[in-house]
């Protein structure tokens, strides 16, 4: 009889803190797109005579994320030096921590959806461990030279730890999606995988069905997306069900893999390392930290609300489930709909003019959310629409040069002379020549032919290239009738 396996998936996520300063120096964190080797300093260069100094922000956003997440807080935990060579690491060691990670056991549970936003169902999953350490620097291959760029070394990392709770490769997708949701809800990580600030080592194994023991595994290194999480895990899974069919079971010892992207396959790097190897001990410079229980409620109180708790809102609003997901999903989206919300308190009208409006220009545009107009710019727009200056249908208009040009409502108005005409003369001289000119509609108007009415307005629309207030028009015409 033929045994049936099950596949068993761990990830360890390191996300980068979204800080000012690095983990243990006041160098700028962000060094993205700027010149190698210009944001370091003798600390974060591991220089001997250093003093590390614990940057508290970090420490904040993460207990925020590990509270996010449901963890327990360590009430003393310390940092600790993990030891390995490699030419990105120049003090030798990574300061991490070990044995007293900063929190414990916590849930995350995620949905999996369809293709429209639906949720076939939901789940959880078991986080080991949240623990903060600092980030290496990075190395590039020139040729047979290589090069090394430190303004990464010291940044501030989560390592994110889950149980082997996952299945298979979707899942495994869906939840790093969550947990990206709830870091950038907490505001303790920008998560953008495009400048690598978010990156997977992923666990897999098979088992028996119905047996409890973890097999060897192998260990996929360096992930930096989903795609290429969801195709090491599938092509890893693979790999071991062919091995597992050839040899009768399990491979001997775990192993370290790498991804090549290029070649969609996994690549042995080496058995893995064990504890030992790393030569942990206490980090010497610096103090354990402490949390009494008043500060981890303290900060309890100040959690947001979740990813899962927000999208039940948007829903209530009347927003789909694919619409929820995108606010969700794109901050700067989310900014712009909740203050346009916030000052319409009107939700079909914010979501023409965000989601409908606003994602149809930059989609034409071929632009992305964060090449949109700010939300204060989208805002003063509204005030243009609201106090008359303009009509809604210029409103849509404007917005759309906005997109384009990147210039303010008001600029745009005035250069293209969009002005709303609502002053009442002006009106009235239009409307005379509307009653002048079309004495057939008036004719039939009078004889009670309400709708001629509007041929009447529609003509002084066109005369006015559409400046003029309709309900302006619409009065004054009523009035002379
Ligand atoms: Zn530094």
């Amino acid at each position: 009889m033929p045994i049936e396996l099950e596949t068993i998936i761990g990830l360890e996520v390191h996300a980068q803190m979204s800080t000012k300063t690095k983990m243990f120096c006041s160098c700028d964190n962000d060094a993205f797109g700027k010149a190698p080797n210009t944001t370091v300093c003798p600390i974060c260069m591991g220089h001997p005579g250093t003093l590390p100094v614990p940057n508290e922000e970090a420490i904040n956003k993460a207990i925020m994320a590990s509270l996010a997440i449901k963890c327990e807080i360590g009430e003393q935990n310390h940092f600790d030096r993990k030891h390995y060579f490699y030419p990105d690491l120049p003090a030798g060691f990574q300061i991490s921590q070990y044995d007293f990670p900063l929190a414990e056991r916590g849930t995350v549970t995620y949905d999996q959806t369809d293709s429209s936003g639906k949720i076939i169902a939901t789940k959880v999953c078991k986080i080991t461990r949240l623990h903060m350490e600092n980030d290496a620097g990075k190395l590039m291959h020139r040729g047979t030279t290589s090069l090394v760029d430190y303004n990464r070394a010291g940044t501030p990392l989560m390592e994110i730890v889950t149980e082997p709770d996952l299945r298979n490769a979707e899942e495994a997708v869906a939840f790093v999606q969550e947990l990206r949701r709830i870091l950038i809800a907490v505001n303790a990580s920008e998560a953008d995988m495009f400048k690598g600030m978010m990156r997977f080592d992923a666990s897999i194994s098979l088992r028996e069905v119905g047996t409890e023991k973890l097999n060897p595994r192998s260990e996929i290194k360096n992930l930096n997306s989903y795609k290429s999480l969801e195709r090491a895990l599938k092509y890893e899974e693979r790999r071991l069900r062919k091995l597992w069919d050839k040899d009768g079971g399990p491979p001997p010892n775990d192993i370290t893999v790498g991804w090549v992207d290029d070649e969609e396959k996994t690549k042995m790097l080496r058995n893995k390392e064990t504890a030992d190897d790393y030569r942990y001990f206490p980090e010497p410079d610096i103090p354990p930290l402490r949390f009494s229980k008043e500060e981890v409620s303290a900060f309890a109180k100040e959690l947001p609300t979740l990813p899962r708790e927000q999208r039940e809102e948007y829903l209530k609003l009347g927003i789909d489930e694919k619409q929820a997901m995108q606010l969700i999903d794109q901050p700067k989206l989310r900014v712009i709909f909740d203050s346009v919300y916030k000052k319409t308190n009107d939700a079909k009208r914010t979501s023409s003019i965000v989601l409908t409006q606003l994602l149809g220009f930059l989609n034409s545009e071929e632009k992305n959310i964060e090449q949109a107009p700010e939300a204060n710019m989208i805002l003063e727009l509204l005030e243009c629409i609201d106090s008359g200056t303009i009509s809604a249908n210029a409103g849509k208009e404007v917005l759309g040069k906005m997109v384009q040009t990147g210039k303010t409502p008001k600029e745009i108005i005035k250069d293209e002379g969009m002005q709303q005409i609502s002053d009442d003369s002006a009106i009235e001289e239009l409307v005379q020549k509307a009653i002048e000119a079309n004495p057939k509609a008036i004719e039939s108007f009078k004889s009670g032919k309400e709708a001629a009415l509007g041929a009447i307005v529609g003509w002084v629309m066109k005369e006015s290239k559409g400046q003029a207030n309709p309900a302006k028009v619409n009065e004054i015409l009523r009035n002379k009738l």
